[in-house]
């Protein structure tokens, strides 16, 4: 048999791109050399929460992520979901005025008291905001139910071959491929895309303190369940990379770091970690996700040389891989903004609709082409 497609890597984009596609009518093979939510989605919160930056595009684009994928996760799985409000604390005085700025350009809802929480007073002192919902979902479940249309296959990709209109993807063969493999070393080469890997550490604690709503500060720390579970997330670490370390990791340091900083914003009593999680995310270097076609890098410049010397150059002169797609670049945000990405991919497959040009992974084709042609 042939699969429609195939996608490489079952975190959340992977898995949210296997639903939309599978939703459409397409046999889809989902692939993990680990299993499913085993990388950067396995490790995280998952709080679904906007960007508390100041206007521009990526607030926009954030904004609108996150009312989608509240929607998404909230009529789907209403029991992988933990709504409650959200406090977001600036972490230093020259927050203030993002923090400011933001409140002012929003037009999310908002709640108009404070909820009873043991703030410390040091971070009663900085200027918040007051979202009325954002949700904690559970990372492993949602990406589980996500690609239950799909056929599952553990295998690890090292090469994959297209011959006479399919690829070879290991044992399986299909129309197109969809690349998501967050963090890892690519299965393609794509010397145009700079993708960092970030390694995060968080916990699922449980605690006598009853917390009625989501902190964001130093840390996010979650409104706690009936039995005083909660979690806490995440640290950046953008030194450490389990591809290359040689080192271990030191899980003690990580969990330390990541109590004292929620100590810093919220008083917790009787904290006992639950269970430790570990994980790479991979963010751009302009922060906007990656999502669309794959262009052949090397085959571009070949055939569009101007590139080298800055020429702009439009998509249609552009080598892409056949049937090639990506979805990447989701940072710290990978499960808000993962269902919409991925339903914008699929309806890009199914429908032909474009995807948004600050999306597009090509963006970055023409600063590579500059550099090696110097
Ligand atoms: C500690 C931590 C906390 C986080 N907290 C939040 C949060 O609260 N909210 C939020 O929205 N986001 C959060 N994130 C970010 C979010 O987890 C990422 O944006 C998201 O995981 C990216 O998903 P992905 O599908 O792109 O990559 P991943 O989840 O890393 O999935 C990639 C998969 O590809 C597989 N793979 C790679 N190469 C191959 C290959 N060659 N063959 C087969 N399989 C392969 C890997 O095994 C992996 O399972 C957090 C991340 C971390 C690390």
């Amino acid at each position: 048999m042939t699969y429609d497609t195939a996608i490489i890597g079952a975190g959340i984009n992977g898995c949210a791109t296997a639903y939309f596609l599978t939703q459409g009518g397409e046999k889809v093979a989902l692939i993990d050399r680990e299993g499913i939510a085993a990388g950067g989605s396995g490790a995280a919160g998952a709080f679904v929460s906007p960007k508390f930056s100041k206007g521009g595009p990526l607030k926009t684009l954030m904004e609108e992520s996150y009312l989608f994928s509240l929607d998404f996760y909230e009529r789907r799985f209403p029991e992988l979901i933990r709504i409650a409000p959200l406090i977001h604390f600036a972490k230093y005085g020259d927050e203030n005025e993002k923090v400011r700025a933001f409140k002012e350009t929003t037009d999310l809802p908002m709640l108009s008291a404070m909820p009873e929480a043991p703030m410390t007073e040091e971070t009663k002192a900085f200027e918040h905001v007051l979202l009325a919902r954002s949700g904690l979902v559970n990372a492993q479940g949602v990406c589980a139910r996500l690609a239950e249309a799909s056929d599952f296959i553990l295998d690890d990709i090292n090469i994959i071959k297209y011959d006479d209109g399919v690829w070879s993807v290991g044992t399986i063969r299909a129309k197109r491929v969809v690349l998501a493999t967050g963090a890892y070393r690519p299965v393609v080469a794509m010397p145009h895309i700079a993708l960092r890997a970030v390694w995060g550490h968080r916990v699922d604690i449980k605690t006598s303190t009853p917390l009625p709503c989501h902190l964001h500060q130093y840390v996010s720390i979650a409104a706690t369940g009936a039995n005083g579970e909660g979690a806490i997330g995440a640290t950046h670490d953008v030194h450490y990379d389990p591809q290359t370390a040689t080192e271990p990791y030191d899980v003690e340091a990580g969990r330390a770091e990541l109590l004292a900083k929620a100590a810093k914003t919220v008083r917790l009593e009787h904290v006992e970690v639950l269970k430790d999680y570990t994980g790479l995310r991979s963010g751009s270097n302009d922060y906007y996700p990656l999502v669309g076609k794959v262009a052949d890098a090397e085959a571009s410049l070949l055939a569009a040389p101007g590139l080298a010397k800055g020429a702009k150059t439009d998509a249609a002169s552009l080598v892409y891989h056949p049937g090639l797609y990506m979805i990447n670049g989701t940072g710290g945000y990978g499960f808000v903004m993962g269902p919409l990405l991925a339903r914008t991919l699929a309806e890009s497959l199914l429908e032909g609709k474009a995807v948004p040009e600050a999306l597009d992974p090509t963006r970055f084709l023409h600063r590579w082409a500059k550099r090696v042609g110097k």
